[in-house]
């Protein structure tokens, strides 16, 4: 028989340099890290230490939280201190924005990151009489950035931690939205400035992001950084998020829109699915994403048909039955299937098969071949013997 050429189908990841996060390394052709950050006061040390403990407890391998003062910077002391006491370390990222060095400083001795936003790092007084810049302003208020932000790129270097320069398309520094406009050139440029002076002080521990809350700016704004990178022989690792994607399903659907679609192009070393949720509801998401894409396999894959007139079961009934008795067996692949007119390769090679046979009957298929045909009632009783059998089941905890 004829055979089809063998076509490629993962997913090449651009090559970035590893960046370690606390017990974490973003980049290097690592797995795609998760993180999302907690909603609580920072200065309510209780509340914070109990909100990334349950955030790490279900996945998000970093932990972001806000620093708007000093004091939520003070605080972050006893935060890391109680995790450790109660615990165990989780990477934690401290979030500074406006007029932020003294604060970024404090917090550097005690997370792992720190997030800046360069439109919000350093103040740029808006010209009164709104005309463009010089070059000579332009480079003015350049290098009061880089005196400005010097100090904390030699504490974070010497320390070995992190920085991520956040540029976000609802707050684009001034200078830089008269001179590029609101597009994504002008989020590039912003984080180009940023990552230049890191690099004129030897640092490279950086991660990049270039959120937008419109999903074709913020694929565009990633997309230019990649090129912008790879002509310069940059390598750092990129942070994907869609911000204010808002909630539901909606705001499930626009976030992989945005995240999964760079993904699939091999662009993205860690994600963020910002929802107006729990920050707990965004783990999943994130998880679901990377395993769609193959990037990450932390979960049961269920492959069902949606069913037709031709099913033979209640098709919804049985994969919920079928998903609370294997979904705790990470690393398979089942397929519930409500007939075989299409034949076993509808299954996409799933490890085990339930497939609608005959009225009142089903049929056990391990990969293509058919194991055995049962009373539907005892469906799920002899897959879970057939996943037993081959020594792939293990007890739920
Ligand atoms: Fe219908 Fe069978 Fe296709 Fe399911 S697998 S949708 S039951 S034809």
């Amino acid at each position: 028989p004829e055979t089809t050429p063998a076509f490629d189908t993962t997913i090449h990841r651009r090559q970035t340099r590893p960046v370690p996060v606390g017990n974490v390394t973003i980049g290097g052709g690592h797995p795609v890290v998760v993180q999302s950050m907690i909603n609580e006061d920072t200065l309510d040390v209780e509340g914070s230490v109990a909100g990334i403990r349950r955030l790490h407890e279900i996945g998000c391998e970093i932990v972001r939280v806000t620093v708007p003062s000093m004091a939520h910077g003070r605080a972050l002391a006893d935060i890391k201190a109680r995790l450790q006491e109660t615990y165990q370390p989780v990477p934690l990222v401290a979030d500074v924005h406006h007029n932020g060095l003294k604060i970024a400083l404090e917090v550097a001795k005690h997370v792992d990151k720190v997030r800046i936003n360069p439109g919000l790092y350093v103040f740029e007084k808006p010209k009164p009489d709104r005309t463009e810049y010089t070059e000579a302003e332009f480079n003015e208020i350049g290098q009061k950035i880089r005196e400005t932000l010097e100090p904390l790129v030699i504490s974070l270097r010497d320390q070995g931690k992190a920085m991520r320069i956040g540029v976000n398309h609802g707050s684009l520094a001034e200078r830089m939205l008269f001179t590029y406009g609101d597009t994504p050139e002008g989020m590039v440029e912003s984080a180009l400035e940023f990552i230049k002076i890191c690099e004129s002080l030897d640092y490279r521990n950086l991660i990049i992001s270039l959120k937008a809350s419109r999903v074709p700016v913020m694929l565009a704004a990633y997309r230019l950084m990649v090129k912008r990178m790879d002509d310069l022989g940059m390598d750092y690792p990129l942070h994907l998020g869609v911000t204010e994607a808002g909630d539901g399903e909606y705001g499930r659907i626009k976030s992989t829109a945005g995240i999964g679609t760079l993904l699939a192009e091999g662009i993205g070393d860690t994600i963020r699915v910002s929802l107006t949720e729990p920050p707990e509801k965004e783990i999943p998401v994130c998880y679901s994403i990377l395993q769609s894409l193959g990037l990450r396999k932390t979960m049961v894959e269920y492959v069902a048909c949606p069913s037709c007139g031709r099913t033979l079961f209640n098709l919804e009934e049985v994969l919920e039955k079928v998903r609370a008795a294997t979904s705790h067996l990470t690393g398979l692949d089942i397929a519930v299937m409500g007939c075989i007119v299409n034949g076993p390769g509808e299954m996409a090679d799933a490890d085990y098969g339930y497939v609608g046979k005959q009225a009142g009957y089903i049929a056990l298929y391990r990969g293509r071949e058919e194991i055995k045909r049962v009373p539907e009632e005892k469906g799920v009783e002899e897959l879970i013997n057939l996943i037993k059998a081959d020594g792939r089941w293990v007890d739920p905890e």
